[in-house]
């Protein structure tokens, strides 16, 4: 294996428990929001709002009102904004890292390696989050949304990564949650690849060259 200079990361679900916050930030909005008299039964329509994050995007800012329109037939102006104070308030308390994340970016910077982000998400929500827990200043770049105006698995926005680590592919290390977001697209353009299965959702077909239970392991792979 060629030596591994530079490591990219992605965000959501691999260096924070992303899917957790946002269940429970749901809930807490919900729950707010049916204290400010919105008619709904709680388990479907908790359902029905993470569906609706799904549909509109995992950072949309409209995802409330859509829910309220669908749920209620209008957007009640009051409801919202105690919707929206319940989820950030719970969102910050719950933006956490997976266990050994800090200490591992911290003994990969000392090794030398140059660190990079590359998510679906606006490149501003994903320095808000790195900045929330903690480790924004071990990473060299944030390759975000608009850096490409494509989504995964498109091999644009890891292209772009390539371009600014000025490295060949074959000495850079993918770390991904997703096999068909992350880990598939990085291994087209000839990256080595590690799963972060602790962070896994769903599981799909298709092997990275590498499998973390705990995102240390890299250290033992670099
Ligand atoms: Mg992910």
């Amino acid at each position: 294996m060629t030596k591994i200079k530079a490591v990219i990361f992605d965000l959501d679900n691999t260096l924070i428990d992303f899917w957790k916050m946002k269940n429970v930030a749901c809930e807490a909005a919900l729950r707010a929001m049916i204290k400010k008299g919105l008619k709904a039964p709680f388990k479907s329509s908790h359902k029905k709002l993470m569906e609706t994050y799904l549909r509109t995007g995992l950072d949309s800012d409209t995802a409330f009102s859509e829910f309220l329109k669908e749920q209620a037939g209008q957007v009640d102006t009051r409801m919202l904004a105690a919707g929206i104070n319940a989820y950030l308030k719970t969102k910050s308390k719950f933006l956490k890292p997976y266990p050994n994340v800090a200490s591992t970016l911290k003994k990969l910077k000392q090794r030398g390696l140059k660190l990079v982000i590359v998510t679906d998400a606006p490149r501003l929500k994903g320095h808000q989050r790195l900045d929330s827990i903690g480790v924004d200043s071990y990473f060299d770049h944030v390759v975000g949304f608009e850096d490409t105006g494509e989504h995964k698995p498109s091999k644009l926005p890891f292209r772009a990564a390539v371009q600014k680590l000025g490295l060949k592919p074959e000495e850079i290390l993918m770390v991904g949650d997703s096999i068909h977001r992350d880990i598939a697209p990085a291994k087209k353009i000839g990256m080595t690849s590690a799963l972060a299965k602790y962070g896994r959702i769903e599981k799909e077909k298709g092997k990275a060259d590498f499998e973390l239970n705990d995102i240390a392991e890299i250290l033992k792979i670099v």
